[in-house]
């Protein structure tokens, strides 16, 4: 922002900071409206850019008041957003690329495959969007990188995406109330912690390494041993816990076996378990979710031994917007829209 200010307009960093406050903190969709900026330089800003902003091609509302967002980005390709309500909280989920190369199996944003990156723009405009189609009373006040991508494969646009979520002059959100999810890849693992003091979340899903390679490509690079040994390396604030998430699938993974290795595991890692009952999809008919008392009974397991855990209640079911669902809209929406022309 600074260099173009000074390249475009020969103006400082003063000029610099007037102009990225007004998009970041006044939302600002076009130049005219940047009342802080004189009007000379309004003329002369309005030649030399446009203020790119995500088109919302869709909005679904679910009856549990969840609410997914499909932003068109530029090159015409499709990525979305879910905003969570629950009582005082209210959680956006943030994509991080379009598509995702992980491949989990049980995971329908990666049947997309990779399709790119979002850049900085396209992730803290997410939020920045979202907050501007709700009522004035309502404000999003938490936000989770685990939306459609893997984060950490895209660590280069990540970081600075979250420092205009951090910073004040920006955002604003405190550090605490963001958390980026991450299928573990471990030297990017530390490299985000390094850099910033959010949240972090690890999708472990499994409490041995052949389940988890079944399921999970990522587990040939980097192994559970390897993973939680780069968990216990992670310079964390003290206090701060890492959030295991395990999707439990009927048969699979939630005996209480697996509960006693999984309590095996996390022994002298910072962790709390978040269990994600799984969210069936019809072209995976062999994982079932498990009942409700398998879930609590694994839950309960864990907690009598001193183990925090937590199961995430499944939100936006009827309008595919819950964990592993993000994908399907975008695919069929990427068909039924062109793209620019090129
Ligand atoms: N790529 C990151 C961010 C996505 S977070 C990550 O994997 O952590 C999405 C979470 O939903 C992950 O914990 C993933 O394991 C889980 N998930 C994926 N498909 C699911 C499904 N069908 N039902 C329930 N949870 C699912």
């Amino acid at each position: 922002m600074e260099r173009f200010v000074a390249d475009q307009l020969e103006e400082g960093p003063g000029t610099a900071l007037r102009i990225y406050k007004e998009i970041w903190q006044q939302g600002a969709t076009s130049v005219a409206e940047m009342g802080t900026v004189r009007r000379e330089l309004r003329e002369r800003l309005d030649e030399v850019s446009t203020i790119a902003t995500l088109e919302l091609a869709r909005r679904l509302d679910s009856t549990d008041g969840s609410i997914k967002f499909l932003w068109r980005l530029r090159d015409g390709a499709i990525v979305e957003s879910v905003l969570i309500p629950d009582g005082q909280r209210v959680t956006l989920c943030m994509s991080s690329q379009v598509g995702c190369a992980m491949a989990c199996t049980f995971c329908l944003t990666g049947d997309l495959g990779l399709k790119r990156h979002l850049d900085p723009a396209e992730i803290a405009s997410q939020p920045l969007q979202v907050q501007r189609l709700l009522p004035s009373d309502m404000r999003i006040t938490n936000l989770v990188l685990m939306g459609m991508g893997e984060p950490l494969h895209n660590l280069r646009n990540l970081i600075p995406a979250l420092r205009i979520c951090l910073d004040d002059h920006a955002l604003n959100y405190s550090h605490r109330r963001i958390t980026v999810s991450t299928v573990g890849l471990v030297p990017q693992l530390a490299e985000l912690a390094m850099a910033l003091p959010v949240n972090l979340a690890v999708s472990l899903n499994a409490s041995t390494d052949a389940q988890r390679a079944a399921m999970m490509p990522v587990n040939r690079r980097y192994p559970i041993a390897a993973l939680l040994d780069g968990c216990r390396r992670l310079p964390l604030p003290s206090g701060k816990r890492i959030a295991f998430e395990y999707v439990m699938f009927a048969g699979i993974n939630d005996s209480l076996d697996d509960a006693q290795r999984l309590l095996e595991l996390l022994e002298d890692v910072p962790a709390k378990v978040n269990l994600i009952p799984y969210n069936e999809n019809p072209d995976r008919p062999v994982l079932r979710r498990p009942s409700d008392e398998v879930v609590k009974g694994f839950q309960h397991f864990l907690i009598n031994r001193g183990m925090g855990c937590t199961v995430r209640t499944t939100r936006g079911l009827d309008i595919s917007a819950a964990c592993g669902q993000l994908g399907k809209a975008e695919a069929a929406a990427m068909q039924a829209v062109p793209g620019p022309a090129r």
